[in-house]
């Protein structure tokens, strides 16, 4: 018998959701303070309090012992870092080998370009500025920390600030913010979108609530650190594009990165501007918090199902058919 397990956290409630659906024993490993929370789901079987995130590494073995499969998601390298993630020794679902290329926004660019998935322009230099950027900083994540700039001059006064920490100069494009979820089956080596959201932004998603004229009154920056996610159907005609990116990503991604490449849930955010062309700013090469939207199903989890089925549990039924067929291996990074 088999216990998905992953941190109390980002998506873990849809996780442990899924996990149960599909007959596994539950654990959630949790701080403190969030321990008494996860206990109130009569879908976790376990709670496991631990006093600070990296404590985690610590359980290891006994994880080990309790025959656990681990479902990571973006708690595990924003809280454990990259290298550790890496190193875990409990089986985790989802190849380790992408992290290095989701990691690195030159390698992330790479990638999307070898799938030839349109990216937003990008200026080498902030001399080379003209029109609306958006700066970002490597490894800031969720929208933390971002800062957008009109021209050379603003950029050199902004970016003073952030003393030579690495980062990209990208277009800002004016458009519709829409991120889709993906799941690559590496048993039918077929690829599925499970669910689609945007984001809700603070603050430039409430910028817009005072009229411009009393915006010139307050010295206020444009930032967009996420607080959750709202729910999206595509117009229809999108949803085939849509679908051809993330095959894609996924061919590109067994050229480039080898092996079996990136499998399980990924995401791609994308900007949609009037052409109605996506354009494609960042992968997440893992569930991403979105999905929680779709519980119990989104529009295009039904289509595909039948049934109740998000992210979390397809992550589940693709390792109990795994299981069943003798392929666990085949899953496990
Ligand atoms: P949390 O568990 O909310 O502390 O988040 C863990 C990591 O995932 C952090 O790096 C967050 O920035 C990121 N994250 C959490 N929720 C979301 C979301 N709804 N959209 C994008 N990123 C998120
Ligand atoms: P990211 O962390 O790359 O997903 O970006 C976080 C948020 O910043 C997005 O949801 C958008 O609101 C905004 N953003 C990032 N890149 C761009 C861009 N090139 N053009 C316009 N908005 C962007």
């Amino acid at each position: 018998m088999y216990t998905i397990a992953t941190l109390g956290s980002h998506s873990c409630l849809q996780i442990l959701k899924g996990a149960k659906e599909e007959g596994f024993n539950t654990l959630a490993v949790a701080t403190k303070d969030m321990a008494k929370f996860y206990r109130g789901y009569s879908f976790i079987d376990e709670v496991k309090e631990i006093a600070k995130w990296r404590d985690f590494f610590a359980l290891e073995k006994e994880l080990i012992k309790k025959n656990v499969i681990i479902v990571p998601h973006g708690s595990f390298v924003a809280y454990l870092g990259l290298k550790e993630n890496k190193k875990m020794k409990v089986p985790t679902f989802g190849s380790k080998d992408v992290l290095d290329w989701e990691q690195d926004r030159k390698k992330q660019r790479q990638w999307l370009v070898d799938a030839k998935i349109k990216v937003p322009h990008e200026f080498k230099d902030g001399s080379e500025i003209k029109g609306p950027v958006i700066v970002k900083f490597y490894g800031a994540r969720g929208g933390k920390g971002y800062f957008v700039a009109h021209n050379p001059k603003e950029f050199k006064k902004k970016i003073a600030a952030f003393k030579g920490r690495p980062h990209v100069i990208q277009e800002y494009v004016i458009g519709a913010p829409i991120y889709i979820h993906y799941f690559a089956s590496p048993l039918s080596g077929q690829v599925e979108i499970m669910s689609v959201d945007k984001r809700y932004e603070t603050n430039v998603d409430s910028l817009g609530r005072i009229p411009l004229k009393g915006q010139e009154h307050i010295e206020v920056e444009p930032s967009f650190v996420v607080v959750g996610n709202i729910p999206l159907t595509l117009r229809e005609s999108m949803l085939a594009k849509a679908l051809q990116m993330g095959e894609k990503l996924v061919e590109s991604s067994k050229r480039l990165i080898g092996g079996r490449g990136l499998y399980g849930p990924f995401c791609l955010e994308t900007i949609v501007p009037e052409n109605l062309e996506f354009h494609v700013i960042e992968i997440s090469a893992r569930i991403v918090a979105g999905t929680n939207i779709s519980v119990p199903y989104s529009p295009y989890s039904y289509f595909k199902h039948g049934q109740a089925m998000t992210t979390g549990r397809r992550i589940a039924r693709e390792i109990k058919t795994a299981i069943a067929e003798n392929r666990l291996q085949e899953v496990l990074g």
